[in-house]
């Protein structure tokens, strides 16, 4: 039998993840007119961590969330944080050569570090546990698998990786469904509503302002950007998008135009029993194949079977998810066929046309950056993205800026005047020099 919550709880789209949500704080609607170094629009993953990591840097920080903390992909997601930034990043050689290959590679593995950090740093309680696995539904996979297990070892990666066959592969996935895998301990999964709300609790304390109900709905461009939402106004020295797929394309075509928003969908389970958990995943792990239009699944912490795929670009959900979900669940582990289905839910991914996340400034302003596009595997992606911006507007504000902030003289008389001017003014400082 279905069973299925609720539409909305606590305003969240009615997920597993909003009926397990910790005690959170709710933010209030920005209703007045402030002024601060940053203003960040989008409170998920990249919004929120932009916020801490500037504000840990002595940046006065304010972020404006359209509906909830975590409403968007980060607080319904997957949740399996997963080494590795984009999709095929060989096909980028030509233009960032194999040193920019090798570079966004190791940042791979250093976004899954910073998501650790941060929970172990903050305590923050979202059920992180170790142990993920590529599945490969054919040959192909399997190829695709022993390259990444071999570039993996010429990169130096860190964490344990284990190869298995079909038979092997028992140890960790009671399906029979696959060719192999390859376990990597040094990805996982989490309860990604618990992490956007933990890291909201960490900005907070760190002294950004968050709001929430506060959707900006124009920008003011200029050396001092302001945005605007139905009560208020942000003016700010800088400006950083970050509503990724929901960011629509009206507040800045530019960003807009660049992300093509696709849905993926979820459903969670009755808990099952210890020997059920035993039976499917004996080790606790995350799993993803290696296709485009994915199944991913784990366990949650209350032994629920969290499963999801689909990828629809129609911008409307599909009108019974777990009726979509089932058949793809019951292929992999037929034991669960008529297990029940708590909860459905789904959310839009934010796609550009290479896979690769768009970390960047507009061209037009230099002072507003963007972050977006991390197709499905942003979990740890938006975590780098949020320290790369961090580290150029750092640089730019109090590097650049001290060169950048001082006007300088343009040569009045035109290209015939300009050298005897010079000589001029040379001369006068030569002068002062003596006295
Ligand atoms: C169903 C699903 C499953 C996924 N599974 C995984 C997974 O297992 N592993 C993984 O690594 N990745 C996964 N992803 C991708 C991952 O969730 C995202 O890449 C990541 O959460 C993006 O974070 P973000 O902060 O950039 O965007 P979001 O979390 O979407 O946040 C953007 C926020 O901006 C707000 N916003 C938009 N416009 C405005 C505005 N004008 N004013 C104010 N606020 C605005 C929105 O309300 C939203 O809350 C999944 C995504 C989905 C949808």
């Amino acid at each position: 039998m279905l069973t299925k919550t609720p539409v909305h709880s606590d305003n969240y789209p009615a997920s597993f993840y909003a009926a397990s949500a910790n005690k959170h704080d709710n933010y209030p609607q920005l209703q007045e007119n402030i002024d601060v170094d940053v203003a960040i629009v989008g409170g998920g993953f990249s919004g929120i961590n932009t916020a801490i990591e500037l504000a840990q840097k002595g940046f006065k920080v304010a972020l404006l969330e359209a509906r909830k903390i975590g409403w968007g992909a980060s607080g319904r997601n997957g949740g399996e944080l997963i080494r590795g930034i984009g999709h095929n990043i060989e096909q980028f050689k030509p233009q960032i050569g194999a040193e920019g290959v090798d570079a966004i590679t190791l940042m791979g593995f250093e976004a899954v570090d910073i998501v650790k950090q941060r929970i172990n740093e903050h305590h923050i309680d979202c059920d992180l546990r170790w142990g993920y696995c590529d599945l490969a539904l054919k040959p192909k996979h399997m190829d695709e698998i022993h390259e990444d297990y071999e570039d993996l070892k010429r990169m130096g990666y860190s964490h344990e990786l284990k190869l298995y066959d079909q038979h092997s592969i028992q140890e960790v996935i009671g399906s029979t469904q696959y060719l192999g895998a390859m376990s990597d301990m040094g990805s996982g999964h989490l309860h990604p509503l618990n992490l956007a709300l933990g890291e909201a609790a960490v900005a907070k304390q760190l002294g950004v302002q968050l709001y929430e109900d506060s959707a900006a709905i124009s920008i003011i461009k200029g050396n001092k950007p302001v945005v605007k939402t139905a009560l208020g106004q942000v003016s700010c020295q800088f400006l950083v998008l970050a509503g990724n797929a929901y960011i629509g394309h009206k507040l800045e075509p530019y960003v807009g135009g660049k992300v093509l928003p696709a849905g993926s969908y979820l459903v969670a389970t009755e808990p099952l029993t210890e020997s059920q958990c035993a039976d499917i995943i004996p080790q606790n792990m995350s799993f993803a194949d290696l296709r485009i239009a994915l199944d991913y699944f784990h366990l949650s912490a209350d032994n629920r079977l969290l499963f999801g795929g689909l990828c629809t670009y129609s911008g409307k959900d599909p009108k019974d998810i777990s009726a979509r979900l089932r058949p793809n669940l019951a292929k992999v582990f037929p034991q669960l066929a008529n297990v029940n289905i708590d909860y459905e839910w789904g959310g839009m991914i934010g796609i550009g046309a290479n896979r690769l996340p768009q970390i960047g400034r507009l061209p037009d302003a230099n002072n507003i950056y963007f972050a977006q596009a991390y197709a499905g595997h942003g979990v740890n992606a938006t975590h780098m993205a949020a320290k790369l911006i961090s580290e150029a507007l750092t640089s730019q504000a109090e590097r650049f800026d001290i060169f950048a902030g001082i006007n300088h003289m343009t040569f009045p008389g035109g290209p015939a005047l300009r050298s005897p001017l010079l000589a001029a003014g040379m001369l006068y400082h030569r002068l002062l020099d003596k006295l």
